[in-house]
């Protein structure tokens, strides 16, 4: 008997039970539970609902805190009322989105769907009117064949059964990626770089999503971008927050 004839049936047999137990999401460990994440992944993925600053996602050390305002945003307020995210942009948090904004592992997009979707459920707030996604630039989007955004966005959408409004924002211009600049070069870079769809966000509460906050540049230029064309309140919801404060 070949060997491929002995092993055909066991890899087939191997393959079933994984696919029906599932697999973590990050490690590929099988799970018998069925997914998205093992028990030490889960655990590295924590999510964070206290010590922060209900506006801007500023977190102090102490995670049992109530959230409070931070002095940054009691002196100037964001052009948002609150911040959802699910945890720090570190560790395996880091390595998910990284993985799956620039090595086309799409398949974690479920998972990227349900931190968002728990990130938003942690915390009390209202159900927006419709959701937004931050756009990319066309040529960017032809290059990463997908919006990480938008896709988040969507997972989001559908839970709170509300429109996504895909063209709600656009890009007018294409920018350098903000990750070259700090703070000031990052709020030039994007100035002026979105329009809004008066006709689909005016007097609207919208949910504007991202993947990432960093210094916040891009989602403020959204938000004011938004207003300016009519919408009634922001709400932003991003998966991960960077530590940088
Ligand atoms: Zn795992
Ligand atoms: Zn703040």
């Amino acid at each position: 008997m070949r060997i491929e004839q002995v092993l055909k049936p066991v890899l087939t047999l191997a393959w079933r039970l994984g696919l029906r137990a599932g697999r973590c999401a990050v490690c590929a460990a099988i799970l018998p539970e069925g997914g998205p994440l093992c028990p030490t992944c889960a655990q590295d993925l924590p999510l964070r609902t206290g010590g922060l600053c209900p506006a801007c996602g500023a977190m102090s050390g102490r995670e049992n805190d109530l959230p409070s305002l931070c002095p940054e945003c009691r002196s100037a307020p964001p052009p948002w009322n609150e911040l959802y995210f699910h945890g720090q942009y570190t560790g395996i948090m880091r390595r998910l989105i990284i993985g799956y904004k620039f090595h086309n592992r799409f398949e974690r997009n479920r998972l990227l769907g349900a931190l968002a979707v728990a990130a938003f459920r942690a915390r009390p707030g209202s159900v927006p009117d419709a959701v937004v996604p931050v756009p990319l630039h066309d040529r960017r989007l032809i290059w990463r064949g997908f919006n990480q955004s938008l896709e988040i966005a969507r997972g989001l959408a559908r839970h709170q059964d509300r429109p996504l409004l895909v063209h709600g924002l656009r890009r007018t211009r294409n920018t350098p990626p903000q990750t070259r600049f700090g703070l000031k070069e990052r709020q030039a870079n994007i100035k002026g770089a979105f329009a809004a769809d008066p006709a689909l966000v005016r007097g609207k509460r919208l949910l504007l999503v991202d993947d990432v906050y960093t210094t916040g540049s891009t989602l403020r230029e959204c938000a004011r971008t938004l207003k300016r064309a009519g919408c009634i309140e922001v709400d932003v919801l991003v998966l991960a927050r960077t530590v940088l404060d």
